[in-house]
Parts: structure tokens; C-alpha cells; sequence
């Protein structure tokens, strides 16, 4: 069992209520490590390193360029550790090596493309109306970041936060979720090794109502970067007005994946599957709410129902799997009862629905790969989010019903859609309200690209330069020249 400690203004330390919790590993529950579970105190003295550090530590004098050179060391820690972290990222989460080496190699992306950003675009010369004058515009680092991570890309999403804060020149103290906090505990590690001053780089393990809550409501953190569920994302836009911080929030989605009848039948057959069924429907972006035209609707469900039984479940670790297990015993009660709420809400179940009967799996959170058909719009299960393996199917005719049913959510973090008609491509990709749109493929991500959502699933972007520039403010330098009085007040005009 590994025993590993937060990071606190570049100290290795316990809890200062001394409490511990354990993590495990969902495919068995064997457990994986102690680590300290903090609180509220641990918190603030992580705030107060931040705040040190930003304000008046040598971290305000690291230029662009320095900045830039370092996140490319902790890229390089990235690539030189990849193995271990992927193992790591697996034994927490129960996703499979496999998907988990994909992961580091996008962790590790994400610092380089920010290590490159670094040391561009910290200002520029704007127009002025006033003669003999320049006027700046400065991108500064926006402060002490609170960044709260979810459980289901544990190393991903800390990168999608430390890298562009770092890149800015912000202070983070970064709180993983309380079930999988040990590769973010091991890229802190590297964070050092790559040699940022104490305080720069702070991690507090512990619940969200507490170490989370502290970073929401206190007036020493100037932004929230957040990644998780709407009910906590509530909670933090409440707890954040204290001080009017900036918030960008990555919440929840339900994501349409749309096959219109001329799309490429065996294509879009393979990506309806890897839109639901990585790390077992745990991700933000899967397209669990398959919409399918008339015309193939039977057949493509037919060739979908073969593959999906064929899935095969195990641990992580073993390469013949394909799917790992669910995150919690609570998380499986959840994907349960939605699989009961389908049935009676009469969407018709093809393959699974239930927990896997196999004796390997008993020690594990597992549920089938499920799919049911004959859904509706206002089905419990096409609305809300499952965050499980489980995809439901609609029918529809026509263009403008596919986009009228798709736009008809709470949610616009991501769609997708296949055709091989290029004018319905502008069309379709221009009508669907969601942050991502994505043609003739399905959860694709990358540095350049920016990720979030509209409606209620978050504000603010993530990744590409626009997710740098979320953690800058602009300041405006106006110089004169050559100034003279206005004489305005006082009686200077006579
Ligand atoms: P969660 O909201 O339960 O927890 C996320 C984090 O918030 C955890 O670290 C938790 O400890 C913390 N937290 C909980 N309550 C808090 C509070 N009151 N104040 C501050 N912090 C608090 O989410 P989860 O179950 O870990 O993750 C699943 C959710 O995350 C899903 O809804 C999923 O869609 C969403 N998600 C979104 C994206 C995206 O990019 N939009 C990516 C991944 C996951």
C-alpha cells in the first residue's frame, strides 16, 4: 500500500487534523494507498502559500520565456514517467491501461502546448484617439487559482488546469477528487522535480464540502477552475460571490451523436461505440443519446446490439479488456437505477441492463454495456446524465427534426454527427448548440482546441489559447505623451 502526503508551499505533509482515508481500486476494492484527507485549515495554509508566493515571492519574477521552460521539464517528466502514471491513472479509476497511456500522452501534449504559449501574447499596442499617447494592453496573471478536479480524468483534467494557469504565471492550489487522487499527487511531484518555487504548486487532498468549499469561498483565491457535476458547480458559483472570483465551470453533459441514413454505415457503426464506452460512459462527452434516421434505423441498431455484446469486461490491467468497471459502489446504484427508470419509462432493452453475472467481476463495480431502443425525447433517461455504459437510441426523419431533437437539452458540452452530404455538414454543425461539434468522428480532443460548454454545461473554455487567456486579466496602460491641462475645474478657464 503506497503512503503519500499533500503538498503545502513545498512541503510534503500530513492532514493537520491528522486524518487519512483510503483509496482502492474499483476493479476489486483492494486497497491502493493512505493519503491525508485535509480540511478546511489545510486549505488556507495551501491559500496562504499561493498567496505568498504570487504576491511577493520570486514567482512574479519568472519570465514568459522561464515559465515556458518549465512547463516543458514537467512535459519531459511526463513522457520519462508515462508508464507509471498510466498505471496509476488505471488502478484508481479502473479504465484500461490502454486508455489511460492515451491519457498521459494528451497530459503531456497539454504541457508542451502551453510551454509554447508561455511566452507569447503578453501584450499589444492598441489604437488610441489621443495624439502623442500609446496605450498597452497587458495580459497579467489573474492570481491564486483554486482548481477542483473530478474523478473520471484525474491526470487529464489537472493538466487542462495546471498547465495554462503555470503558463500564465498563477499560483494553483489544486484539490483532486477525494477517490482518485494519486496521479495528481505524483504530477505534484514532478511539478517539484521540475523545480517550481514553494508555493507555486499546492495540493490539498480532502472532501469537497471542505478543502473544495474553502477554495470557493475564500476572498484570498481569485478564480475557480472547476470540472464535476452541476449540484457541486451550484454550490461554487454561490460560494464564489463572497469575492466576485472568476469561475469557469466544466459541468455535465448529455451528448447527441446523430447518423444520418447516407452517413458511412461501418464508421459510424464504431464510433457510436467509442462515443459511449470509453471508461464505461464516465466521460463528460460521451454520445450516449444515439439519434438514427429512418431509413438504416433497424439495421444500424442490429449491427450496434452485435457489437456491443461481444464487449469485453475485466481489469484494466489485462489487455484483452475492453471496459473496466464503474468508479464506486455508489456510482453503480446510480447507472442501476437508470437502467430500472428505461425499462419503465418503455424504451426497449436490447443488451444488458444489469450487473455481469461472470464470478471474475464480483469484486468490482461492473455493469453491462446496456442499449435501448424505441427511446423519446422525454425519457428520464435521454435527459439526464448517467455517466455510464448505457445508450439509448431515437428515431428520427429528417434534418431538421435530428437538430431540433438534439438542441432539445439542458446541456451543450458536445455533439456529433455523420454524414458524407458536405452541405448539410455547414448546416448541421452550424445549427447544433453545444461547445464541440464533431463531424464524422466523436471524442476528439486536443491542446488547440477549446473544450466547454454552452447552456448548463459550464462557462468559460478550457485548452487552445483561449484557455490561457482565461487565467490573464487585461490591463490597459494608457501613457501621454505630451500632456497638457484641461483646466476644466477651479476656474481656470477665466
Ligand atoms: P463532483 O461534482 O461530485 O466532484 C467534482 C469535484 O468537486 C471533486 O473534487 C469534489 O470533491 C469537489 N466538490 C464536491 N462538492 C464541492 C463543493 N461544495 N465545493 C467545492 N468542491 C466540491 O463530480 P464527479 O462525480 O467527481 O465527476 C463527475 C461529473 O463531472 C459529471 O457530471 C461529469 O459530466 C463532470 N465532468 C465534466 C467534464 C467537462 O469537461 N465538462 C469533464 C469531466 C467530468
Amino acid at each position: 500500500m503506497l503512503r503519500k502526503k499533500m503538498y503545502i508551499d513545498g512541503t510534503w505533509v500530513e492532514a493537520r487534523s491528522g486524518k487519512t482515508s483510503r483509496t482502492s481500486n474499483p476493479f476489486d476494492q483492494s486497497i491502493l494507498a493512505e493519503v491525508p484527507s485535509g480540511d478546511r485549515e489545510d486549505a488556507r495554509a495551501a491559500i496562504t502559500a499561493a498567496r505568498r508566493a504570487f504576491d511577493h515571492g520570486p514567482w512574479s519574477g519568472v519570465t514568459g520565456p522561464e515559465r515556458g521552460r518549465m512547463l516543458q521539464r514537467l512535459a519531459d517528466l511526463v513522457v520519462r514517467e508515462r508508464e507509471d502514471l498510466a498505471r496509476l491513472e488505471t488502478l484508481d479509476t479502473g479504465k484500461t491501461l490502454e486508455e489511460s497511456r492515451w491519457d498521459m500522452d494528451g497530459v503531456a501534449e497539454i504541457f508542451r502546448y502551453y510551454a509554447g504559449l508561455a511566452d507569447k501574447d503578453e501584450g499589444e499596442v492598441i489604437a488610441s484617439p489621443v495624439a502623442s499617447s500609446t496605450s498597452l494592453l497587458l495580459r497579467e496573471p489573474i492570481g491564486v487559482c483554486g482548481q477542483i478536479m473530478p474523478w473520471n480524468y484525474p491526470l487529464l483534467q489537472a493538466s487542462w488546469k495546471m498547465a495554462p494557469a503555470l503558463a500564465a504565471g498563477c499560483a494553483i492550489v489544486m484539490k483532486p477528487s477525494e477517490i482518485t487522487p494519486l496521479s495528481t499527487i505524483r504530477i505534484t511531484e514532478l511539478a517539484e522535480e521540475a523545480g517550481y518555487p514553494p508555493g507555486v504548486v499546492n495540493l490539498v487532498l480532502g472532501p469537497g464540502r471542505s478543502v473544495g468549499a474553502e477554495l470557493a469561498e475564500s476572498l484570498d483565491v481569485d478564480m475557480i477552475s472547476f470540472t464535476g457535476g452541476a449540484v457541486a458547480g451550484r454550490k461554487i458559483v454561490m460560494a464564489a460571490s463572497g469575492n466576485m472570483k472568476k469561475l469557469a465551470l466544466e459541468l455535465g453533459g448529455k451528448n447527441p451523436n446523430i447518423v444520418f441514413a447516407d452517413a458511412d454505415f461501418d464508421l459510424a457503426v464504431d464510433q457510436a461505440l467509442n462515443a459511449v464506452f470509453f471508461h464505461a460512459g464516465q466521460i463528460c462527452s460521451a454520445g450516449t443519446r444515439l439519434m438514427v434516421e429512418d431509413a438504416i434505423h433497424d439495421e444500424f441498431v442490429e449491427a450496434l446490439a452485435a457489437r456491443i455484446a461481444r464487449i469485453r469486461l475485466g481489469d484494466g490491467m489485462d489487455p484483452a479488456t475492453e471496459m473496466g468497471p464503474l468508479i464506486s459502489a455508489g456510482h453503480l446504484a446510480k447507472v442501476e437505477e437508470y437502467a430500472a427508470i428505461g425499462r419503465a419509462e418503455g424504451a426497449k432493452l436490447l443488451v444488458g441492463g444489469k450487473r455481469p453475472e461472470d464470478a471474475a467481476l464480483q469484486d468490482g463495480f461492473f455493469f453491462e454495456p446496456t442499449l435501448f431502443a424505441q427511446c423519446t425525447a422525454a425519457m428520464r433517461i435521454v435527459r439526464e446524465e448517467v455517466f455510464g455504459p448505457i445508450i439509448t437510441v431515437e428515431r428520427f426523419a429528417g434534418e431538421k427534426e435530428a437538430v431540433r431533437l438534439a438542441n432539445d437539452t439542458e446541456y451543450g458540452l458536445s455533439a456529433g454527427f455523420f454524414t458524407r452530404d458536405p452541405d448539410r455538414i455547414h448546416r448541421v454543425a452550424r445549427a447544433l448548440r453545444f461547445g464541440t461539434v464533431w463531424v464524422n468522428d466523436f471524442n476528439v480532443y486536443f491542446a488547440q482546441a477549446p473544450w466547454g460548454g454552452y447552456k448548463q454545461s459550464g462557462m468559460g473554455r478550457e485548452l487552445g489559447r483561449i484557455g490561457l487567456e482565461e487565467y490573464q486579466e487585461v490591463k490597459h496602460v494608457f501613457q501621454n505623451h505630451d500632456p497638457k491641462p484641461l483646466g476644466w475645474f477651479g476656474g481656470a478657464r477665466g
